[in-house]
């Protein structure tokens, strides 16, 4: 693969044997060629359930307003999207554009299916080299290990994902105020569990709840991360192996004890589903917008013969140990799949200029609000009223019109957050506008070695620690009494290779 860039003024460049084409600066709007021009792509996603529709309202709005005509030659008769692109990578000429998973598409690229694009952002697509300049960490994750960047990813929200929820009607019933700090947390889950919230005269509530199979989301209440590894000042380190960790987990297995979590916890199916109907759980950490959904639908239900007055509320995140409210569970803006150009794609330029549109204002909201969105009397866009109107809401929706596909675009908060139920909304802002929010874990791109350690020792890890989370949380084991041994043989199982791989992708990416 040749890459000349000659510099000076009128001379030529070209990527792999094709003349880039300058002339496409020079055009007005979202324009990306003079004359129509069709261009092949590889779509297919989710088994085929989604896919770029070449006949869809999306691609003749596309059509007009960039003069490309985008050709699917992935069909959704195909059942698996892996074998379409595997069967895809054996023709002799490549579709123009690909659409795959990073993981693919950096393969591809490293074997020279795909040409690099980091030197094209900033000539040719400028709302994606803006992006990149704001977000400098993404553009880095989004590389792969040999250093070049091979497809333009599709980036998600940032925004917190997950909420403290509680059930303000059985606060209400008991005169109790919403939990501030960890304490009057666990006083909260002791009222609820104690004095009867329900009303059945039975001692049958379920304060925290949690369809994850574990208690882990309370490690907020003590300043922790629930991820077995984190960053800490550059050092990718095992947080489960800290005594910070240890003091958490010995209060949260004592909690479980005196029955303030599911007791069946690590293997109840449905959580929110049974006890939100049943009118037994009382609290969780999770999404807003699918918790809230219960919310609504549960508000209008009866119990029995009575409405039971079902209402919840996102409080805010109670003080931690440290006196900190820190939103952990937040949206990974970094999404895994993208697209790029092919090395037999001749309209490199026109192809960059393309991408450029789906990162401007108007390109995001065609694909993420939908074709047919309407603007909103305050100039704001919007839902149209046949997507707000679908069964299964907005977003699905779009989807059904070959819309909101994570091509290669930046969705848009203001569409993902409005697809979600009012009061999840509200939530949203709130803990957006008010509270810090969790760094992500960064999203490595692994050399094949690395791949090996995580995937043996890593794997192995992994198991052990969720394994004696669980025998300490149900009582089975003592956490003081077995934490040494623990630590032991975490490094017996090469915990220090493990953080070794994580540390040389870490470094590899920021230095
Ligand atoms: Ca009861």
């Amino acid at each position: 693969m040749t890459v000349s860039m000659l510099a000076g003024c009128g001379g030529t460049s070209s990527v792999n044997g094709v003349e880039l084409n300058d002339e496409v600066l020079k055009l007005e709007g979202y324009l990306a060629s003079a004359e129509e021009l069709e261009l092949t792509l590889f779509n297919h996603q989710s088994n085929g359930v989604r896919l770029w529709l070449n006949d869809s309202l999306l691609a003749q709005q596309t059509k007009e307003l960039t003069n490309i005509k985008l050709t699917n030659l992935a069909s959704a008769a195909q059942a698996d999207s892996n074998q379409a692109y595997n069967t895809m990578l054996m023709e002799d000429v490549l579709p123009d554009i690909i659409h795959s998973s990073g993981a693919n598409l950096d393969q591809a690229g490293m074997d020279g299916a795909m040409i690099p694009l980091e030197d094209l952002v900033e000539k040719y697509a400028p709302n994606i080299h803006k992006y990149f300049q704001e977000h400098p960490d993404h553009l880095e994750m989004n590389k792969a290990y040999d250093g070049h960047l091979y497809y333009i990813p599709t980036f998600s929200i940032e925004g917190p994902s997950q909420g403290w929820i509680i059930r303000q009607d059985w606060l209400d019933k008991l005169g109790l105020e919403a939990p501030t700090n960890k304490d009057e947390f666990y006083n909260v889950m002791k009222a609820f569990r104690e004095q009867d919230p329900n009303g059945n005269g039975r001692k049958d509530e379920i304060p925290y709840l949690n369809r994850t199979k574990t208690p882990l989301g309370l490690l907020g209440l003590f300043g922790i991360d629930n991820r077995n590894y984190v960053v800490k000042d550059g050092k990718v380190i095992c947080n489960v192996a800290t005594e910070e960790y240890k003091q958490a987990i010995t209060e949260i297995a004592q909690w479980y004890k005196e029955g303030l979590i599911d007791p069946e916890i690590y293997t109840r199916n449905n959580a929110r589903e049974e006890l939100f109907a049943n009118n037994n759980g009382g609290m969780t950490v999770d999404w807003l917008s699918s918790t809230f959904s219960f919310d609504v639908t549960l508000s209008k239900e009866k119990l029995g013969n009575s409405y039971f007055g079902f209402k919840l509320s996102a409080i805010d995140p109670p003080k931690d140990v440290n006196g900190d409210q820190i939103i952990w569970n937040v949206w990974n803006p970094i999404a895994s799949t993208g697209w790029g150009i092919s090395k037999d794609n001749k309209y490199i330029a026109e192809t960059m200029k393309f991408f450029d549109y789906w990162y401007t204002d108007e390109g995001r909201t065609n694909l993420w609000f939908g074709p047919d969105h309407k603007i909103n009397p305050d100039g704001t866009p919007d839902y149209s009223d046949e997507a707000r109107a679908y069964v299964g809401g907005p977003t699905e929706y779009n989807e059904s019109q070959g819309a909101a596909l994570g091509l290669g675009s930046v969705r848009l908060v203001e569409a993902e957050v409005g697809a979600m139920p009012e009061v999840a909304q509200k939530a949203f802002w709130h803990y957006k506008n008010n509270f810090k929010l969790a760094t992500p874990f960064p999203t490595f791109k692994h050399t094949p070695e690395e791949k090996r350690v995580m995937k043996s020792q890593g794997t192995d890890i992994a198991t052990y620690i969720s394994e004696m989370q669980q025998n300490w949380v149900l009582g089975n084991k003592d956490v003081e009494a077995t934490w040494d041994e623990f630590i032991a043989h975490l490094n017996e199982l090469g915990l220090k290779d493990v953080l070794a791989a994580y540390q040389s992708a870490y470094d590899r990416m920021y230095k």
